[in-house]
């Protein structure tokens, strides 16, 4: 583009809320330049989050079902052994190719790409710069951009304890621990929610012994209770280690190890690792953007940038969307968001169906949910059934051995709309899809049960739950209540 032309459309922040509204910007034929201040695109999700943990994740799983499970198809692994660096250099590859797909789809689509830490300067000035460093040290330069709007697609960093600052060693944030050289003889974690469960498995299947120490009284708390219960009944039988109700009330960090003062119920216990992840949670990444100076507000509590239902933040023209803004912090939920934001700047009516945003933890067996939980059902008083079937009444999930599990249906007693849909087991990622839909087109109960699903597959768990909302399951089968 030209010197002192003028974008459409800035765009700050290339991760899948960013870069996802930079396609769509130009799929609407609007002049759009997505500025990021890493060298790779893609953000946290293709960086240091979905992507990376979850190449870590399957290929930790490999090595887990190799060991324990092989032999019970009567396949024997002999010789097994685990090369760390090659599942990491694999993990590498992973995220190097889509992050240069990600490029390749902007550069595709004509969007502009700018490399630099952008700041506002004014609701449709943005001032880029970039760096100097040590390998081009007069590479210190400032553009200027101006546009008719600017969407701040900024993401989220990892919170950190005062008591237990990150030093990229002992003590790490998910980062760390995507990235650890060897596996560590004990891993604390401080936190059991998403990342502490995701990435306690990675090393707990390659041969780490893992303490969780979560504060509140169940691990990753907006689960549904019964499915909460049965996940951390599955990962303790793993081997996991897990201090509910246990805060951590100092550290000494030594050269070789971390010392932690765990208390529960005024008791106190040392815990000591050998490295610390700290997953408390994530907060918006506002810092330096320039936002207080133009007064763009923000939600005192959380940080976060207050938008309207448009994504339009309290200063025209001026729009946030993803990690930055209020609500589950998801790339899926971030990308929609840019679709939808997109949409307005562009004078089209875009929308997000906040009931209708899946949420997975992948670990083994898998989570996934969308809409309410039971026990949110129960505080709105809203009138409810819930049909559950057992993973182990599905053929499919026998001939893998993979009976852990089940799904729950909850629906309006006297509309049969379905409000929430809870699966664990097995390939419960996606399986959700179905109940997306569902809760999407307002589906009930009986259109799920009136849906034919191939046999045998995991989904039939899902087909049996939806007939036992009206107790007519062919199999018969009910999962005993814990
Ligand atoms: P980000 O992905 O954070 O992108 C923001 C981008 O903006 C970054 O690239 C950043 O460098 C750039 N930026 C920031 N400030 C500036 C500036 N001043 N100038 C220029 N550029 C700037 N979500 C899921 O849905 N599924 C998962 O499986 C999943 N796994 C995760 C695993 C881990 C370990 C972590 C940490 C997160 C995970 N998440 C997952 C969450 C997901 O990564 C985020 O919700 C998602 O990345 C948010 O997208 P975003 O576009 O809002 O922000
Ligand atoms: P989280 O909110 O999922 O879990 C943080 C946990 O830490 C909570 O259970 C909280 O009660 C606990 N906690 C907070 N302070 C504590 C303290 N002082 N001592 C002990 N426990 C404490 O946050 P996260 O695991 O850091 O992940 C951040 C976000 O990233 C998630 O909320 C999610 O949005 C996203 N994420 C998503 C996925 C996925 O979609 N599969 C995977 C990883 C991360």
């Amino acid at each position: 583009m030209a010197a002192g032309e003028r974008y459409d459309l800035i765009i700050v922040g290339g991760g899948p809320g960013g870069y996802v509204a930079a396609v769509r910007a130009a799929q609407l034929g609007l002049k759009a330049v997505c500025i990021e201040k890493e060298n790779r695109l893609g953000g946290v999700c293709l960086n240091v989050g979905c992507i990376p943990s979850k190449a870590l994740l399957d290929s930790s799983e490999y090595y887990r079902l190799a060991k324990e499970r092989f032999a019970e198809h009567g396949v024997h692994a002999r010789g097994l052994g685990l090369d760390l660096s090659k599942m990491m250099a694999r993990k590498e590859t992973v995220v190097k190719d889509l992050t240069d797909n990600v490029r390749k789809l902007l550069e595709g689509n004509k969007v502009d790409i700018v490399h630099g830490r952008a700041r506002l300067v004014a609701p449709d000035t943005v001032e880029v710069s970039r760096e100097s460093n040590e390998s081009s040290p007069r590479d210190d330069r400032r553009t200027v951009l101006t546009a008719d709007a600017v969407l701040l697609a900024t993401g989220s960093e990892p919170v950190s304890l005062p008591n237990l600052p990150f030093d990229g060693n002992r003590v790490v944030s998910s980062t760390g621990a995507l990235a650890f050289e060897s596996v560590p003889g004990h891993l604390g974690i401080v936190g059991g929610g998403y990342i502490g469960l995701e990435l306690g498995s990675v090393w707990l299947r390659l041969g780490a012994r893992v303490t969780v120490v979560e504060m509140l009284p169940k691990l990753a708390s907006t689960l549904d209770d019964q499915v909460g219960r049965a996940l951390q009944r599955a990962l303790a039988k793993q081997g996991f280690d897990f201090r509910l109700r246990t805060r951590v009330t100092g550290a000494d960090i030594k050269d070789d190890a971390a010392v932690l003062t765990l208390e529960q119920d005024g008791r106190e216990e040392a815990l000591n690792c050998e490295r610390v992840l700290v997953a408390v949670g994530r907060r918006a990444l506002t810092r330096g953007l320039g936002l207080e100076e133009l007064g763009i507000g923000l939600d005192s509590r959380s940080g976060q940038v207050l938008v309207d239902s448009q994504y339009r933040t309290s200063v025209p023209n001026v729009y946030a969307i993803g990690d930055l803004i209020a609500g589950p912090m998801l790339a899926h939920k971030a990308s929609a968001e840019g679709i939808a934001a997109v949409e307005h700047i562009a004078g089209l009516p875009g929308e997000v169906n906040y009931e209708a945003i899946p949420s997975v933890i992948y670990t083994s067996p898998e989570v996934a949910g969308v809409g309410l939980t039971e026990e949110q059902v129960k505080e709105r008083n809203i009138p409810y059934c819930v049909g559950t079937y057992p993973f182990s009444g599905a053929g499919r999930a026998r001939c893998m051995g993979e009976t852990e599990g089940f799904a729950k249906i909850i629906a309006h007693a006297r509309t049969d709309r379905i409000l929430g849909v809870h699966v664990i087991g097995s390939r419960a990622s996606d399986m959700i899809a179905e109940c997306v839909l569902a809760i999407e087109l307002d589906a009930s109960s009986e259109d799920i049960a009136r849906t034919v699903h191939a046999h045998p597959t995991f989904s039939e768990a899902l087909h049996e739950a939806a007939m036992n909302v009206r107790s007519c399951s062919i199999y018969g089968q009910k999962l005993r209540m814990t």
